[in-house]
């Protein structure tokens, strides 16, 4: 049987005429650069997102950029964040010349934690530096524990970007004073930041991205920036770039939106199904640590998307050799990521050493990412789980 780690066909298939249609009505529109169809999915993220207002962008790297650009952070700014991420959230504090600063992770969510960003918000206070911003990352499809990193920007005076790449739609358990509230991954933060990249849950037939921000003001420095910091047209008062949403992407985007939540909950099932697989092959929790739900002890009669599942990442002992067996057995699999942030040869001169995030480094050699897109079936689930118990007792 051949697993892969991830299919679109069945997805764009099921959609396809509907898609065309749309895609020739902006063909026949001849309006190519933003206009009515971005517009439209701004309206329809900010709505699903719970956000005021939101603003398309042409990745969810650019999402990530223009955040910063439009905050004013740059050269002698530090920015903090997890050094266990996609490169692009390094990246992008990076590329406007400020300095990444990092908080070690949870190891259950695998997610920044926000004790170590209280030390390290303490630690730069008294020595009189500047950490201008914060970039909690909803790694996997589940939202960081949100609440703390709120309280502890606002007394600090931090701005707080939350890289939602994965986790458009996930909620969040965001329990002040005793009492239960649930939010949605970009409604909480000063921007959430959206990939369309086409393996997140809603992606694209390319690039694309997108920008939420509850702030007007805010929202209107985003279109600023993405449009050449231009305002009015042709005139500069700052340096954007062109960071627009494609409107050809945003139409195919706004239909599938209208599906996102049937497949969040496929996924969420699929998520059950190698739930009840690994415990019934008795290898939950010693030899395969399963992903962590941490909301889904408060949610009822499954209204929330406590996790949207965009990985199903266990961790494992040997994990490379299991990778190679599961390779060689026609199942897909992955490692997100192998190598953490701190330890990139681009910040070598900033000499972070081995062990200077012992968290994040375990999961880095420990992760995999196992097939879970809304269309597998239980057979093939079933065998993923069959396999993996052949590798820890052949
Ligand atoms: C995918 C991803 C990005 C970048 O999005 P692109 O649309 O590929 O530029 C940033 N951060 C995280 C955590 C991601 O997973």
């Amino acid at each position: 049987m051949n697993v892969p780690l991830l299919d679109l066909k069945p997805q764009m298939d099921a959609l396809r005429e509907e898609i065309l249609q749309a895609v020739t009505r902006v063909i026949d529109s001849t309006q190519y650069i933003l206009g009515p169809e971005v517009s439209r999915l701004e309206d329809a993220v900010a709505e699903y997102s719970g956000a005021s207002f939101a603003v398309g962008v042409s990745s969810g790297t650019d999402a990530l950029l223009v955040s910063l650009m439009a905050l004013g952070i740059g050269p002698g700014d530090r920015v903090l964040t997890t050094p266990y991420s996609f490169f692009a959230t390094m990246g992008s504090i990076l590329r406007v010349g400020a300095l990444p600063v990092f908080a070690d992770i949870q190891p259950a969510s695998m997610n920044i934690d926000p004790d170590r960003v209280a030390e390290q918000l303490k630690k730069d206070a008294a020595a009189s530096r500047l950490i201008k911003a914060i970039i909690p990352v909803h790694l996997y499809g589940q939202c960081a524990d949100m609440r703390p990193i709120m309280e502890l920007a606002d007394e600090y005076g931090v701005a707080v970007i939350e890289d939602a790449a994965q986790a458009i739609g996930a909620d969040c358990l965001y329990d002040g004073d005793g009492r239960e509230e649930w939010k949605r991954a970009g409604a909480m933060g000063t921007a959430g930041c959206f990939s369309f990249f086409p393996s997140k849950n809603l992606g694209g037939i390319g690039d694309g991205g997108m920008v939420t921000t509850n702030d007007p003001d805010f929202a209107d420095q985003l279109r600023i920036f993405r449009n050449h910091g231009a305002s009015p047209k042709y005139f500069h008062s700052q340096t954007g770039g062109n960071f627009r949403l494609d409107p050809v992407q945003a139409c195919v985007l706004g239909i599938k939106l209208k599906h996102l939540d049937k497949w969040h909950a496929q996924r969420r099932r699929n998520s059950d199904l190698y739930r009840q697989y690994f415990r019934e092959a008795g290898l939950a929790g010693d030899l395969v640590m399963l992903p962590s739900e941490q909301y889904a002890h408060a949610v009822g009669h499954g209204q929330y998307n406590h996790h949207i599942y965009n990985q199903f990442v266990i961790r494992v002992q040997k994990r490379d050799q299991l990778r190679e067996f599961l390779t060689s057995r026609q199942i897909g699999c992955e490692v997100y990521y192998p190598l953490c942030l701190h330890q990139q040869k681009c910040l070598e001169k900033y000499d972070m050493p081995a062990g200077s995030f012992p968290e994040a480094e375990q999961a880095a050699l420990e992760s995999l990412a196992l097939p879970i897109y809304p269309e597998l079936r239980p057979e093939q689930l079933q065998y993923v789980v069959e396999t993996i118990t052949r590798f820890f007792r052949p």
